[in-house]
């Protein structure tokens, strides 16, 4: 089996996932759309996705979503779609969101060639100032003429919160969901299946508070590391550590910790590097670089160890302190975040695997 890998632990993942479903069950939320673009779609983690009962799969890409089209769950699209992908829109995904008109128009018309019908959900802005309408206005003035397209289902509203301008979701904040479905109802005697209240920024609220209408979440970090993303904390019902990373050392030697010539230019990446003299230390070199993953997102799982840096292909580890005797062959394992998991599992150069226990 080929280093460096990313592994997934099935157990804790699928407890996160039936754990979640049941909280949102037992709040009142209908449907839970499992995320998978934080492990690029890699089908075997996703079908535990399926087996701890989410309702939907969803990711921003389409190019994921066709990764896992023989999965027996409706494929959800988060990205608001690109006018030059609307045909594989049609292909792979049988709900996707949008913002725009233009776009709209363009995906009626070509389901309508292909002879089928597609489900939308159209995104409102409630002050995060990424995707979606930001005033209502707008919004209804689209709506009117979004209900017009005969091969468009438009069958949900969503926002997305916390991810560009950071804004936390409150009961107060999200409450503007419930007056975009009311106000629908009331314009255009239309009903609306899916009241999506946003990502792991919203679990927080779960169990908690009243969220009104709302009726899916759309999550990804909670179920793959048991975080909420508004405050950063552990959701203490769900398993962390549900990721790692290994990797292989490829050399092992003392050398000393500060470089010896007398004159120092630039690294690899054109930056002046700062050292910090510890005197000899012993020194692993593990095979996995900055093509595969930034340091600052990995956490040797052995506190001893410490991450001096990288380049393109390899990282260098202060291995002085380390509990076991190491020698070269051996696999260091690593500690991942979210962004390591989203790097690691795009690079072609790692592998990613699905333990049992
Ligand atoms: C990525 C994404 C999500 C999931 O976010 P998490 O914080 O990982 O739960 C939900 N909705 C949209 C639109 C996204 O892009």
């Amino acid at each position: 089996m080929s280093y460096p890998k990313l592994i997934a632990n099935k157990k804790k993942l699928l407890h996160n996932v039936t754990t979640m479903k049941k909280k949102m069950t037992d709040a009142g939320l209908k449907t839970l759309a499992g995320v998978t673009k934080g492990f690029s779609a890699y089908p075997e983690v996703a079908e535990i996705f399926v087996e701890g009962g989410v309702d939907y799969i969803a990711d921003s890409r389409v190019l994921n979503l066709k990764k896992l089209k023989d999965l027996p769950k409706k494929k959800w699209l988060l990205r608001i779609p690109m006018m030059s992908e609307l045909e594989d829109v049609l292909e792979y995904a049988d709900i996707s969101q949008h913002s725009e008109y233009k776009v709209l128009e363009k995906l009626n018309e070509l389901a309508g060639e292909k002879g089928v019908t597609h489900d939308i959900i159209l995104m409102v802005d409630l002050g995060d100032l990424r995707e979606g309408y930001f005033y209502e206005d707008d919004f209804f003035a689209n709506v009117e003429k979004v209900l017009k397209l005969e091969n468009l289902n438009f069958i949900g509203i969503g926002v997305n919160l916390t991810c560009y301008g950071a804004v936390i979701p409150t009961p107060e904040v999200l409450g503007r969901l419930d007056d975009y479905k009311n106000e629908i109802k009331e314009r255009f005697d239309h009903d609306l299946e899916i009241i999506s209240g946003g990502n792991s920024s919203t679990v927080y609220l779960v169990g908690e508070e009243d969220l009104g209408s709302i009726n899916n979440l759309r999550l990804g970090e909670a179920l793959l590391l048991g975080t909420e993303s508004a405050y950063g904390q552990n959701l203490e019902y769900m398993e962390q550590g549900t990721w790692r990373m290994e990797a292989e050392i490829v050399e092992l030697k003392e050398k000393p910790s500060v470089p010896t010539a007398k004159e120092l230019g630039r690294d690899a990446f054109g930056r002046i590097p700062v050292f910090e003299d510890r005197g000899i230390r012993k020194r692993a070199i593990i095979g996995i670089g900055k093509q595969d993953v930034d340091i600052e997102d990995i956490k040797p799982v052995d506190e001893g160890i410490i991450i001096l840096g990288s380049s393109s292909d390899h990282t260098i580890l202060d291995i002085t302190d380390a509990k076991n005797e190491l020698e070269v062959g051996d696999i260091i394992p690593f500690n991942v975040n979210y962004g390591a998991m989203l790097k690691l599992s795009t690079s072609p150069y790692v592998t990613v695997e699905v333990e049992e226990d």
